[in-house]
């Protein structure tokens, strides 16, 4: 049996086209909706959400938060192969722990889609090169900017630089507050997920795992 068609779901709902848009998303070139289509789903939010979109305060609402998703969301379009590059620079004599620690980041869990706010840890032993510092951060804003898992996230990151970089070995720390756990459901604020990935060295050798866990420890 065929599915119901754009008129058939409007006919039978009687409330416009989102019923049928929710249900048969028509893509553009990239196989995305159009600004439209996020906007209209926009406005069907705030109606489940009790509100009416058509009020004054609501008015420019959808475009603002299609334009927000668009920036929240644009781990997407980027590439941390990318951004990691295919060359790196060599170095004579430095062959030990390179860490990045406290980078600050903003995700989306893909349950709810609500915010998980924290900060990441990344390090590697250098294998005869080195990634400029910045893009350990970039790599961790690129898996942010995506609906995520803090797990999966943290694989990902050390993934990202394993693969590309090929050191001896990767470290990421994530610790992150989780809002639909402090928003919503258990409502247990202020308590923090820690989670972590090691590859090579750091994965078969715990005194490296250790000194890690030492140096993120060492503030200020
Ligand atoms: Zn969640």
């Amino acid at each position: 049996m065929a599915s119901p068609t754009l008129t058939e779901v409007n006919v039978q709902k009687g409330r416009g086209t989102m019923d049928a848009i929710i249900k048969n998303f028509p893509v553009g070139d990239d196989g995305r909706p159009t600004q439209k289509e996020a906007e209209d789903a926009v406005r069907v939010l705030l109606r489940w959400a009790g509100d009416d979109p058509s009020r004054e305060g609501l008015i420019d609402t959808p475009a603002r938060v299609a334009k927000a998703y668009k920036e929240l969301f644009s781990g997407y379009t980027q590439d941390p192969e990318d951004v990691l590059g295919r060359t790196f620079e060599e170095v004579a004599g430095y062959d030990d722990i390179v860490l990045v620690k406290d980078i600050p980041f903003y995700s989306h869990c893909e349950h709810h889609m609500v915010p998980i706010i924290g900060r990441a840890h990344v390090a590697y032993l250098p294998n005869g090169r080195v990634l400029g510092l910045s893009k350990m951060a970039r790599v961790v804003e690129i898996f942010g900017r995506r609906l995520q898992t803090q797990e999966t996230m943290t694989a990902q990151i050390a993934t990202a630089i394993d693969e590309t970089l090929r050191p001896r070995g990767v470290a990421v720390m994530i610790e992150a507050e989780h809002m639909c756990m402090a928003m919503r459901g258990i409502q247990k604020q202020g308590s923090t997920t820690l989670t972590t990935t090691f590859t090579g060295t750091f994965k078969s050798e715990p005194a490296e795992q250790a000194r890690f866990m030492t140096m993120i420890r060492g503030r200020g």
